[in-house]
């Protein structure tokens, strides 16, 4: 058996066990105090921390091993344009298919809002100018230790590109990163072992707090998101695979089933990277030179998933309290939704905080968020899972522009697949 298909059983058995205690068992101070929030706790949240614990140090080996195999500052350049420009693009094609197909079917109409209200005071959004500052770090080793993917990007670059034009001293070091990159994959995988056991916890808890129950009364939001994600995943980036880089669609879908697995559980498309990268350069044949910087800046700056969730959310919260929306503030909502994206990193949750930014543009109410807190966890899962394929899009094409796809690896069923 693969670890993949090991780990999806997990996923499925915790997911069930979880939605078991909801609906039978929750009022059992046993089953809150030492099974939800002490055993499913505690280890599906070292677990998650095992995977956090990979992302800096794989990212910046990667990434310098990435740039110096590159070798020319230009190739850089273009790859970093292509992908950005490719972002943007995916981004506000999700949000403007979002909202179409909510304004087609008009979720919300006729709400019965006032009982279902909860209260949702969000944190203030950062001011998108500081956004674009913070790029910069002032201190790597704080942008290290915080994990800022933006800033660590930027650092790493700049200190490879340096390498570049170090000459000796450049090449020793380039071939240190190399060997510490293969022996930071290899803690990927000790850490992958134990993934069955730390997914079937994560599920395990998530369902036992999140029962079925919450989403019938939202029921119309839930199934607009779940409908424009199921299109935009198979039906934009397809299009885009097929136009855009002459691949099989239906290849790579397969292939991300381990990331999607991983962003299902997580709901953090950071907390994926070591699994995205894996998936990429192992199961679809990607360089490390363009996946290395495509697949962290993607996890960053991309939220297909997230743009959908904040454009449907919108339509849908003007509809419960019967204000209109003009095209101008439909056109706000696709900027905003794009720049949020790009604002803030993949972790979970964070959709629902940019989603204030979306609704003060628009003159929205922002409590009407409270609404649709209850059901955001489980969109929430969903949405990383199309975000990360975002990002895995992405880097195809580009690599695909770049000459750096191996279309031997992509199309061999095995490859990349751990059996045991
Ligand atoms: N959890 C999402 C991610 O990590 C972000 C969000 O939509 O909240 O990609």
């Amino acid at each position: 058996m693969t670890i993949t298909t090991k780990i999806l059983i997990a996923m499925l058995i915790g997911l069930v066990i979880g939605s078991l205690l909801n609906a039978f068992a929750l009022d059992s101070s046993f089953v809150q105090n030492y099974l939800v929030q002490g055993l499913f706790h505690v280890i599906g949240s070292a677990f998650v921390n095992a995977l956090k614990m990979l992302v800096v140090p794989l990212v910046t080996f990667s990434l310098i091993c990435g740039v110096c195999g590159l070798g020319d500052v230009t190739i850089l350049g273009r790859v970093g344009l292509k992908s950005f420009a490719l972002y943007l693009l995916t981004t506000g094609l999700a949000v403007i298919l979002a909202l179409t197909v909510a304004l087609l079917i008009a979720p919300g109409q006729g709400f019965e809002h006032v009982q279902a209200l909860s209260d949702f005071s969000p944190p203030p959004a950062p001011p998108l100018t500081e956004v674009f500052i913070n790029i910069v770090p002032s201190n790597p080793v704080q942008a290290f230790a915080e994990g800022n993917m933006l800033q660590i990007i930027f650092f790493v670059i700049l200190f490879a590109i340096a390498m570049l034009m170090s000459g000796e001293a450049g090449l020793q070091l380039a071939s240190g990163a190399e060997k510490l990159n293969e022996v930071m994959m290899r803690v990927v995988t000790v850490v992958m072992d134990f993934a069955p056991i730390g997914v079937f916890f994560l599920m395990a808890k998530t369902f036992s707090e999140q029962g079925i129950g919450l989403i019938m009364p939202m029921i119309g939001y839930f199934s607009v998101v779940i409908l424009c994600l199921l299109l935009h995943a198979f039906g934009t980036f397809s299009l885009l695979l097929m136009l855009l880089a002459r691949l099989n669609p239906l290849i790579f879908i397969k292939k991300m089933r381990p990331a999607h697995i991983f962003a299902f559980s997580t709901a953090s498309s950071n907390a994926t990277i070591p699994v995205t990268l894996q998936v990429v350069e192992k199961r679809l044949g990607i360089n490390n030179a363009t996946a290395s910087f495509t697949v962290p800046l993607g996890a960053t700056i991309n939220m297909d998933g997230t743009a959908i969730m904040q454009g449907v959310a919108t339509v849908f919260i003007a509809n419960v309290y019967g204000i209109d929306l003009s095209i101008a503030d439909y056109a706000t909502v696709v900027g905003m939704s794009i720049l949020a994206s790009i604002g803030t990193a993949g972790v979970p949750g964070v959709g629902l905080i940019m989603l204030a930014m979306v609704f003060n543009q628009v003159g929205l109410p922002v409590e009407g968020i409270g609404l649709i807190l209850g059901v955001d966890r489980l969109l929430d899962m969903l949405r990383t899972a199309v975000n990360v394929t975002g990002d895995a899009t992405v880097t195809s094409i580009v690599a695909r522009g770049e000459n750096e796809i191996d279309e031997a690896v992509f199309n061999d069923p095995d490859a990349g697949v751990i059996t045991e």
